[in-house]
């Protein structure tokens, strides 16, 4: 079969190799149909994963078919059409028992990390019954694939860590997949203004169209100045960085108000200078984490009824032979235009 394997530090290839086969009695193979590219993966390509080695198949997103069942599997058979989670959880461990999956002790983000991943003919998902999901019939399977990570990345991290409330004022720092995601589960929870702030105007265009009721261009002037103006000096309830530099973890704790949430979403890879000389008297908090995936069953549901379609976040479709011109694509995302690209076998 034919995969995209990570050759080190800039470099990967669509290439050649062996198909995967059961190595556990909890494991399936699945058949490939639907994946994507993340932004973790330009990260890995950075080389600043030092887990993920050379010769490791990229890819922690997609939807396919089950081909191959484990012995010890029961709920999935060969033919079922399933979302693959990007969290790979045992259920069975002290931080499965508590939802806890991305910490799971045999799993969490192993796939396209420690072990070979989603862009790829066929994937192996180990402790299959806990790392997939049934799709119900009929559903777009394209958008479902927003939901193996940047979906529930967002909800979770993002919305339900930040403690999105009725009324409340959100600022979203980072419209990028994650941002957006972000954007279209705090809907679910009647914010009364959603304020997305990033770099890139088109970004912030569609953004518009996504919900969020005001935008702050980065260089446009100071942004934290800007949240201030627009919410009468205060600040705002809700602060989720979505980005993952010292600068916008910056913004998000200079425009709290008193007794906000800052919700950290951002994969950091530098420390950031923490304000607790300002922050200490706030009555502020600042939660950080790895997505569950614990919510995927609950986001399924909103997609399923058309709440939320996360397919307004695919810019970009190719076939899967042809995912090498979809990470140059992705990779200059803002002169592309470019949110979500989708590969299809
Ligand atoms: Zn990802
Ligand atoms: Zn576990």
């Amino acid at each position: 079969m034919k995969a995209l394997v990570y050759k080190g530090p800039a470099q990967k290839a669509w290439e050649e190799i062996a198909d995967p086969v059961l190595e556990a009695p909890t494991d399936v193979i699945v058949r490939i149909t639907h994946t994507t590219i993340c932004g973790t993966d330009l990260h890995i390509l950075k080389g600043d994963v030092p887990t993920v080695t050379p010769g490791r198949v990229l890819g922690h997103e997609g939807v396919g078919v089950v081909e191959e069942v484990g012995a010890a599997v029961r709920n999935f058979k060969r033919g079922d059409p399933v979302l693959i989670s990007c969290i790979t959880a045992c259920g069975s461990c002290p931080n499965c028992k508590r939802q806890m999956y991305a910490h799971c002790e045999n799993g969490g983000w192993i796939l396209g990390n420690t072990i070979n991943g989603t862009q790829s003919e066929r994937v192996r998902i180990p402790h299959a019954e806990h790392s997939l999901y049934r799709i119900p019939s009929g559903a777009n399977e394209e958008a479902l694939v927003m939901l193996s990570d940047i979906l529930p990345t967002g909800f979770e991290i993002g919305v339900l860590y930040g403690q999105v409330k009725p009324g409340d004022t959100v600022a979203i720092v980072g419209a990028g997949p994650v941002g957006m995601a972000a954007l279209l589960t705090a809907q679910f929870y009647s914010p009364a203004r959603l304020i997305m702030i990033d770099m890139d105007a088109n970004r912030l265009e569609v953004a518009k169209k996504f919900g969020a009721t005001d935008v702050i261009r980065v260089g446009d002037g100071d942004a934290v100045q800007k949240v201030k103006a627009l919410t009468d000096g205060l600040g705002v309830d809700v602060a989720i960085e979505a980005v993952g530099i010292p600068a916008t973890f910056d913004i998000c704790q200079s425009i709290l108000a008193p007794g906000a949430r800052l919700a950290n979403v951002g994969v950091h890879g530098k420390s950031v200078e923490l304000h607790l000389e300002n922050l200490w008297i706030q009555n502020v908090s600042i939660s950080t984490g790895l997505v569950n995936t614990n919510t995927t069953p609950l986001l399924l549901k909103t997609v399923q009824s058309g709440s939320i379609d996360p397919t307004r976040l695919i810019t970009h479709r190719f076939p899967l032979a042809k995912i090498e011109e979809a990470y140059e694509v992705f990779g200059n995302a803002a002169r592309e235009k470019a949110l979500k690209v989708i590969l299809s076998a």
